[in-house]
C-alpha cells in the first residue's frame, strides 16, 4: 500500500491533521519533503506532545534543539543537550549526522568525527563512545537553513492517516473488547462512525453514558477531535427475542439483527464496511460456527482487529488508550442483561432462520433505523444522558431544550 505513488497523499494528509489539530497552539512550520520542523511555545510543549501520539501515520518525533548550521555552533549546543538531558557517567553513546546540505564542505562522517571529539571530551559527564549498542544517540541533522540536534525519539501511533483507508462502521458495546478495535482501525488508517444498540429501558442509560465516555476517548484521535455516534433503539427487537427465539439461539439471533440493521445503516452512510471487537472463542457467539452464521446475514466486509488476540493483549491497549476504566463501570447493555445458560457455540444457518422468522421482520428493522439517534460526539461533551430520563428518546428531547439556553456541545441529526 506504501507505493511511492501514495508517500505524497500520505504526507499531506497527515499534514493536514497535524495542523488542524495544533491549530490551537501558537506554531510555525517549515515544511520539508521528508520532515516537519515545527516551532512552538515552551508553555505547550506537553500538550503538543499528547496531540502528536494521537495522530495516527506519524511514528516518531522528536524535539529538536535548533541552532546556525556550522560546526562551532552545532559542537556548542550538542554539549548544552548532554549536560542537560543526561544524569549519569558511563552512558553508552554515539553521534549520528545527516547532512542534507550537500554542499558543505564535510561529509556526514566526517562532521561527526570533527564535532565529537568536541562534544564528548566537554561534557560534564564520562561518555563510552560505542556505535552499535548506544543507550543515546544525539542526531544531528544538517540543512541549508539550520543545524538541527535532537537525543530522544518519542514514539508515537504509528499506522496509516486518519481515513487514508476510508470509512468504517465501529459496533460499539460498553465492553473493553470495542473500543480498542475502534482505537486500531483509525490507526491503521480508518474514519469511523459508531454505531451502539441500546436497550432501554431494559438497560439503564448509564450504559450510553459509558459508551458516549467511549466515544469521546475516540474522538482524540480524529482531526476534528469529534465523532458520530448513532444509537439504535434495540429494546423493541430485544424484547422480542428474549420471548420467541429459543434460548440458546438468543445471542446468535441477537447479533444477526444488529448485523442486519448494522449494515443497512452503513451502506446508507456510505460506510465502507463494519468493524467489530469480536475474539476468536472469546464467548460462544465468537466461535468460528457461530461467526458464519451471523455474518452470512450480511454481504459488506467485516473488520475484526482484535480476532487473534487474548484479553490481557487487549486490556493492554485499553489502559493505554483510557478506555478500561471506563469499560469495566458496571452497567448492562444488551448483550450482557440476558445471556442464556446453553448458548449455542454450533449454530444452524436452517435453524436460526427458522428460530427468528417472527422477529426478522422488515417493520422491526425499519423502525429500529427509523429512529435511530445521531450524535456528535466531541473530546469535552459534558452531558450524563441519565440524568435527563430514563429511555434515549425522553432524555435527548430533556437535554436539547436544556442546550437551547446554555451551549451546543450536542447536535442530534
Ligand atoms: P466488548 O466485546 O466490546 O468487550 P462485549 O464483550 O459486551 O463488549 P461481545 O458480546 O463480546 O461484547 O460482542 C462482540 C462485539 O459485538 C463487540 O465487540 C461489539 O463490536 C459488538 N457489540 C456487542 N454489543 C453491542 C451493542 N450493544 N451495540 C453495538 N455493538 C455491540
Ligand atoms: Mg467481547
Amino acid at each position: 500500500m506504501l507505493k511511492h505513488q501514495n508517500i505524497g497523499f500520505f504526507i499531506k494528509k497527515v499534514r493536514e491533521h497535524m495542523t488542524k489539530r495544533l491549530s490551537i497552539f501558537n506554531v510555525s512550520y517549515t515544511l520539508r519533503h521528508d520532515r516537519i520542523f515545527i516551532d512552538y511555545e515552551d508553555k505547550d510543549e506537553a500538550a503538543i506532545i499528547t496531540t502528536l501520539k494521537r495522530i495516527p501515520g506519524i511514528l516518531d518525533f522528536s524535539i529538536a534543539y535548533v541552532t546556525t548550521p556550522d560546526l562551532e555552533a552545532i559542537i556548542q549546543l550538542g554539549r548544552d543537550i548532554l549536560n542537560q538531558e543526561i544524569s549519569a557517567d558511563d552512558v553508552r553513546f554515539k553521534i549520528e549526522t545527516k547532512r542534507q546540505n550537500k554542499r558543505f564542505p564535510l561529509t556526514s562522517q566526517e562532521i561527526t568525527l570533527h564535532v565529537s571529539k568536541f562534544i564528548i571530551d566537554k561534557t560534564k559527564w564520562k561518555m563510552k563512545v560505542d556505535l552499535h549498542h548506544p543507550e543515546f544517540t544525539l542526531h544531528i541533522e544538517l540543512r541549508h537553513e539550520a543545524a538541527y540536534l535532537y537525543l530522544k525519539r518519542i514514539q508515537a501511533m504509528g499506522g496509516f492517516p486518519f481515513g487514508s483507508q476510508g470509512k468504517g462502521t465501529l459496533l460499539l458495546s460498553g465492553g473493553i473488547d470495542s473500543p480498542v478495535a475502534g482505537y486500531l482501525s483509525i490507526k491503521q488508517g480508518m474514519d469511523l462512525e459508531l454505531l451502539h444498540f441500546e436497550s432501554s429501558p431494559l438497560t439503564p442509560l448509564e450504559s450510553v453514558d459509558k459508551v458516549i465516555q467511549l466515544a469521546k476517548i475516540l474522538a482524540c484521535y480524529t482531526p476534528s477531535k469529534t465523532i458520530t455516534l448513532h444509537l439504535v433503539p434495540f429494546y423493541p427487537i430485544h424484547d422480542k427475542i428474549l420471548h420467541d427465539v429459543f434460548h440458546p439461539y438468543i445471542i446468535t439471533v441477537m447479533r444477526r439483527m444488529m448485523f442486519r440493521i448494522a449494515e443497512t445503516i452503513s451502506l446508507k452512510r456510505k460506510n465502507l464496511c463494519l468493524i467489530t471487537g469480536e475474539s476468536l472463542g472469546q464467548v460462544a457467539s465468537q466461535t468460528i460456527p457461530s461467526l458464519k452464521v451471523i455474518e452470512e446475514v450480511t454481504h459488506i466486509p467485516i473488520l475484526r482487529p482484535l480476532i487473534t488476540y487474548d484479553k490481557l493483549s487487549v486490556i493492554d491497549i485499553a489502559k493505554t488508550i483510557g478506555s478500561y476504566e471506563i469499560s469495566i463501570q458496571p452497567y448492562e447493555d444488551c448483550c450482557s442483561i440476558y445471556v442464556p445458560k446453553q448458548p449455542v457455540t454450533k449454530p444452524v444457518s436452517r435453524l436460526a432462520l427458522t428460530y427468528e422468522a417472527k422477529v426478522n421482520q422488515e417493520e422491526f428493522l425499519n423502525e429500529a433505523i427509523a429512529h435511530m439517534q445521531t450524535l456528535t460526539i466531541g473530546e469535552d461533551f459534558p452531558y450524563r444522558l441519565s440524568s435527563f430520563g430514563i429511555q434515549i428518546k425522553d432524555a435527548l428531547h430533556a437535554l436539547s431544550m436544556e442546550l437551547k439556553t446554555t451551549d451546543d456541545h450536542i447536535q442530534t441529526k
